[in-house]
């Protein structure tokens, strides 16, 4: 080889099993050309979990494989349909309106995960709007997925933001982006939704078996594997939602299309962390009613749910009014799970042992809920500080309350059960991605300065390991900071 001319023979393997075995739901399609593609970040843990080489995505094929721009052997790129409900009105078609699915990669542990790009141009299904993303949103995407990870909360991962080159038109001129993300599959229950309304029973069953086959492979030998379908999916999504919910996180967007059949976190929106403690907290710009309002999500995920048996009704039983029984009775196991992952993860926020009641722990958690809310006290610092707290050092916590002798009171009652600090940190993070400093990178990686999103995702990526010189990142935002207002479709 002569010096210069080194061409790395670059293979992407990637399957294609969502698009041939339901073309009904997958359109051929390619991604829009790119005037100048530049990796603005890779995730080079992600990549070799992947088995995929840093510098093959890095390479002109690289950038080409994550902009869809170069279909590598074999792919077979499509933009997948769906349908939805959105704020609970039905939407028939809704689908990948700036994005496409490339195919299926298989990982190190043999898993089969999605690799898939948002911000690739217009489809079919982009209802007039122009396909494409910025660069700001899509960073945002990145940084909010990989804290997820990091927090031990199920997502789809963010494997690489590019820069397009291409200027795009929002409420000013900005830089446009598309990231490629990965997930354990892009099945939603709006995919459902969509081909329950077509009435084709057999399109319903091969999706289901789809769905089996690659999330909840155990179900497939149960008595009825539709319904141990369904109840694997209301498992999954009730410790999803508990998990959200003890960290702060307020999705924003939960319409029926963004909720998976896997049960991983998807389409990081309007989404963001709670700073004070309070079941209203809204961030969504469009979400006036409060419909995704932090303390709604439960319930709302229940609502999600019930749309997903609906669908599924053909393949419960032939019977309809037994269909519906069992969908009924499935459903209604949704609360208990909820409440056993969301009152074991309140135990372990407050450091005490698994044996305890569960009663015991709804009313230390309700009480603590209310002094929060009283003092307007930072979810996430106010749990780390009830780490000290634990260790003998209350001030930091009682620094943050108004009404001492109540947190006094509450701080007696919890110390005589023993709360164990050193579990307490590993569950309790410090670094959240905060939202003023999350702005403030996307800020500079708008107008070209990637370093603090690089510092940002640095800190997220390890939220429980306390380092001294972030303080930053460990504190509320500034009264000045206002309200935080948060986009979708951005
Ligand atoms: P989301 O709120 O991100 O779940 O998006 C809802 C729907 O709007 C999906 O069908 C998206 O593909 C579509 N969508 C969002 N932004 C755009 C855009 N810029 N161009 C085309 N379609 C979009
Ligand atoms: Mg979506």
């Amino acid at each position: 080889m002569f010096d210069g001319m080194m061409t790395t023979p670059v293979t992407f393997l990637l399957s294609h099993h969502f698009a041939s075995e339901l073309p009904e739901l997958a359109l051929p399609w390619q991604g829009e050309e790119t005037p100048d593609p530049q990796m603005l970040v890779l995730n080079e843990a992600l990549a070799a979990e992947l088995g995929l080489d840093t510098g093959a995505l890095r390479s002109p094929e690289g950038l080409g494989l994550m902009t869809g721009t170069v279909v590598p052997f074999d792919a077979k790129p499509v933009a997948q349909a769906y349908a939805g409900h959105q704020f609970g009105g039905y939407a028939p078609r809704l689908g990948d309106g700036r994005a496409l699915l490339m195919g299926e990669l298989t990982d190190r542990e043999g898993r089969i995960r999605d690799l898939h790009l948002k911000g690739s141009g217009r489809t079919p299904f982009s209802r007039g709007a122009d396909g494409r993303a910025a660069v700001g949103p899509m960073l945002r995407e990145y940084v909010m997925s990989e804290a997820m990870q990091a927090l031990g909360v199920p997502t789809t991962r963010s494997l690489a933001v590019v820069g397009t080159g291409r200027r795009i038109q929002r409420e000013s001129v900005l830089p446009g982006a598309v990231l490629a993300r990965v997930a354990s599959s892009h099945l939603r229950v709006g995919s459902f939704q969509l081909v329950a309304a077509t009435d084709d029973v057999e399109l319903l069953r091969r999706l289901a078996d789809h769905a089996i086959e690659r999330h909840h492979p155990d179900t497939a030998s149960a008595e009825n594997p539709y319904q141990a379908l369904f109840e694997a999916v209301v498992t999954a999504q009730a410790d999803l939602v508990a998990r959200w919910m003890l960290i702060g996180f307020v999705h924003g967007v939960m319409n029926t299309d963004n909720m998976t059949i896997s049960g991983e976190t998807i389409d990081y929106g309007p989404c963001a962390f709670m700073e004070a403690h309070d079941p209203a907290a809204v961030f969504s710009s469009i979400d006036v009613d409060g419909r995704y309002a932090y303390g709604n999500q439960a319930g709302i995920a229940e609502w999600n749910l019930a749309r997903f048996a609906e669908a599924l009704l053909p393949l419960f039983d032939d019977d309809r009014d037994r269909a519906v029984t069992v969908a009924t009775e499935s459903l209604g196991t949704y609360r208990a799970k909820y409440r056993s992952s969301y009152s074991a993860g309140l135990r372990a926020k407050l450091g005490l042992p698994s044996g305890l009641d569960d009663a015991v722990v709804a009313e230390l958690s309700e009480s603590l809920f209310q002094l929060f809310h009283v003092s307007r006290v930072d979810w996430t610092t106010g749990f780390r500080a009830l780490g000290s707290a634990a260790r003998g050092d209350a001030e930091p916590l009682r620094g943050q309350f108004i009404d001492l002798p109540s947190i006094d009171d509450w701080l007696n009652r919890w110390r005589a059960l023993n709360p164990d600090p050193s579990a307490m940190d590993r569950v309790n993070p410090v670094y959240i991605p905060r939202n003023h400093l999350v702005e403030e990178a996307l800020d500079a990686a708008t107008a070209g300065d990637l370093a603090p999103v690089h510092q940002l995702l640095e800190v997220v990526q390890h939220p429980f390991d306390e380092r001294s010189g972030l303080e930053r990142f460990a504190t509320p935002a500034p009264e000045s900071f206002g309200r935080y207002t948060t986009y979708c479709g951005t």
